[in-house]
């Protein structure tokens, strides 16, 4: 197949581990007969420093118009002090909006070589790997009346509103069942229909999306037991899908179920161009060092392959490649422990030795395969 993929990488560690994730691609391409065309553009900081906004017009157009886009990370202490609307954090927002992306897939999976990274005991954690899928454009981030009023007697009066429509808990809903039929098959559906009327709804939706999924498991969980079970037994999950709030701070709870930050993916999806991002930052403390992480933005590629071009083989080839890497006992600094070679993110970096080959040394395993 042929592919354009829209390359923003960013600031700061964005800049080391989009090099990383664009070799595994061009390696998957080779292997498998792909033809992937990579456009790069400004976002972020890096943006705002050549043309004074952090979403340029043409990095938008180049977004629309490709396949799908990969995106590293924006921000950093240089441009902390511009008004808000000016930060490089807004085009975030921006390009989510613009793409009309409303599921947000944020995968917690625990590699066996790395359970012991995980503040949980082994006994919990061991195996886990769940798919937190959220509702990324609605509820109650959106949903108005909202604002802060004053009141006759001085006080000030806070709203916003939590609010979904039957669609768009339909369209969620089958994201979520579709990336359940790829996984074990199991879609546990967070809500508080206890108290919310809104939740309500959301269950009664999901049940009625269940029927054209008859292969597919549903459960319904309360979110204040979510949060629990996700600690006590995490293992009991496959796909979970939640409202914007709950998936916000659930998919936060999961991902550190994990370990650490630089493992760990994350999708857009839902309308024709799907953004593929790491959950981290531009970790500004750690960047320029050649010592961030590039796995998450390495499997965010994985799930760009995925769901973007439904290419499920090679998908699992960068899955299998990040498996070898660790299991032959190379990791970054941040997931070192005892008798591992701690490399960095690029192996031609003059700053370690030329034996160390970095984390990139996953295109090596996919291309030996
Ligand atoms: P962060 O995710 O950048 O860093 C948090 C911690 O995790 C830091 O100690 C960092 O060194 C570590 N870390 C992050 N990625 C790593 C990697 N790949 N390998 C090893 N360690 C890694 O969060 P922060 O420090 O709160 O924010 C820094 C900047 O990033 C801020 O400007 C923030 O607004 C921005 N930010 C951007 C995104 C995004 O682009 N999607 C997300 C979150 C924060």
């Amino acid at each position: 197949m042929k592919a354009k993929i829209a390359v923003l990488a960013g600031d700061g560690v964005g800049r080391e581990i989009m090099p990383e994730a664009v070799k595994v691609l061009q390696a998957i391409g080779e292997k498998y007969q792909h033809s992937f065309e990579f456009v790069s553009a400004d976002i972020g900081g890096q943006a705002i420093d050549k043309v004074g906004v952090p979403l340029p017009q043409e990095t938008l157009a180049l977004a629309k118009q490709s396949d799908a886009v990969l995106l590293g990370a924006v921000g950093g202490p240089k441009w902390e002090g511009l008004e808000y609307s000016l930060r490089p954090e807004r085009a975030l927002l921006g390009i989510r909006e613009a793409l009309g992306l409303y599921a947000n897939l944020r995968p917690a999976k625990v590699y066996p070589n790395l359970v012991d990274a995980s503040t949980l005991k082994r006994e919990v954690i061991d195996g886990i790997d769940i798919l937190v899928v959220r509702e990324l454009t609605g509820g109650i981030y959106f949903g108005k009346p909202k604002g802060i009023e004053k009141l006759p007697n001085g006080e000030e009066r806070g709203v916003n509103t939590e609010v979904y429509t039957t669609e768009e808990i339909r369209r969620i809903g089958k994201v979520a069942f579709e990336a359940a039929r790829k996984r074990r098959k199991k879609v546990t559906s967070v809500d508080k229909a206890n108290v919310l009327e809104s939740s309500e709804l959301w269950r009664r939706v999901m049940i009625d999306v269940q029927k054209s999924y008859p292969d597919v498991e549903l459960h319904h969980i309360y979110v204040d037991n979510a949060a629990m079970q996700l600690v006590r037994n995490p293992r009991q999950f496959d796909v979970m899908v939640c409202n914007n709030i709950f998936g916000d701070i659930l998919s936060d709870e999961a991902a550190m179920l994990t370990g650490s930050i630089g493992m760990l993916p994350s999708a857009s999806i839902g309308a024709k161009v799907g953004l593929f991002e790491p959950i981290h930052g531009s970790a500004p403390d750690i960047a320029g060092k050649n010592i961030a992480n590039p796995i998450a933005t390495i499997a965010s590629a994985g799930m760009m392959l995925a769901y973007a071009f439904q290419l499920d083989k090679e998908a699992e080839a960068i899955e299998q490649a990040i498996v070898k890497t660790l299991d032959m006992g190379y990791r970054t600094k941040d997931i070192q422990s005892p008798g591992t070679r701690v490399v960095g993110t690029d192996r031609k970096s003059t700053r370690l030795n030329s034996s160390h080959l970095g984390i990139s040394y996953a295109v090596f395993c996919l291309k030996k395969k």
